[in-house]
């Protein structure tokens, strides 16, 4: 006998969850993928939400359920940052003393990427916005989030660059089944169009399927930095290395922890003969005191009632 199909709206922007048997599984998850946009886009602009992240009503019809106070509570990057790896640095840094500008990790063991960037802190709204995207798949938040990435490679690119390969850091194929997109490779993708515009000079080229994700990894969230390093230690590949010998590589994802996953994927590049890869993205990780990287469980704890599904231990 075959289980009866529930399908259910969840919020206000049309997720659709379906219990079904394992047999229709895939087909219904198909089709609910074929009718989430056109729901959320119609949802969205006929039937204003509240905001997604602080719960006030919209103002005005919106694609995007994120009201502008949200927006503007995600400033960039203040302050001090390790210039190899933008991590917070403890201590101003010192003029004149190179050693004072980095962080203790990168003075111990350099990263093998040239620089890496972050928009700003993994916090408050940044972090509401990108899970929003990510988990709560409104897509309609990349935009924003893809001008906030943009303005973080502005600061990275060295003078006189004219071209950079821009590669989203991959999901494994099972995560990308089950997630249904690669948000680095969306936020790759809506950054460059603000950079064409903002940096006509600049020849960025998205290259989504030059690296590979070769194993399904443990997630991150939870893990020494050591124990994150061993998890990724190999776990990249280059599809093509003629694709990437000699050329300088823009590394793109969502957040950077302890840069583990950052390291891994540049290593992979390098081999393959690639000049430099600097790396991007629009959030950094805080640590917290006994240097571990906030976990994503930290943010459950932050979620309404009203969002039901189990987002938030799947980590990076
Ligand atoms: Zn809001
Ligand atoms: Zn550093």
């Amino acid at each position: 006998m075959t289980a009866p199909v529930r399908c259910v709206f969840r919020r206000n922007y049309g997720s659709l969850t379906i219990d079904g048997p394992l047999s229709e599984t895939s087909r219904w998850r198909a089709v609910a993928r074929v009718l989430r946009s056109p729901l959320d886009a119609i949802g969205s602009t006929l039937f204003p939400s509240p905001c997604a992240l602080c719960g006030s009503p919209l103002p005005q019809f919106s694609s995007v359920p994120i009201c502008d106070a949200c927006w503007t509570e995600i400033p960039p990057h203040q302050g001090f940052a390790c210039f190899r790896c933008g991590d917070i640095l403890d201590q101003p840094p010192v003029e004149g003393i190179v050693s004072s500008h980095l962080c203790r990790a990168c003075r111990l063991a350099p990263p093998p990427f040239e620089r890496a960037v972050a928009f700003a802190t993994y916090d408050g709204r940044l972090r509401g916005a990108i899970h929003a995207l990510k988990y709560d798949r409104i897509h309609s938040a990349a935009q924003r989030l893809g001008i906030f990435l943009a303005a973080a490679i502005a600061q990275i690119v060295p003078a006189g660059t004219t071209e950079l390969l821009v590669i989203p850091v991959p999901l494994h194929r099972s995560k990308y089944k089950e997630r249904g997109f690669n948000q680095a490779r969306v936020l790759a993708k809506c950054a460059i169009d603000v950079l064409r515009k903002s940096h006509p000079g600049l020849h960025l080229t998205l290259a989504p399927a030059t690296l590979m994700r070769l194993r399904a990894t443990d997630s991150q969230a939870g893990l020494t930095p050591r124990q994150r390093r061993l998890n990724v230690r190999g776990a990249f590949k280059v599809s093509d290395p003629s694709s990437v010998r000699g050329k300088n590589i823009l590394l793109i994802d969502d957040i950077l922890t302890t840069g583990a996953t950052a390291r891994a994927a540049t290593q992979s590049l390098l081999r393959a003969g690639a000049a430099t890869v600097q790396v991007a993205t629009l959030a950094r990780a805080r640590r917290t005191l006994n240097n571990q990287p906030v976990i994503e469980a930290q943010y459950a704890s932050m979620q309404s009632s009203s969002s039901t599904h189990q987002s938030f231990s799947r980590g990076e």
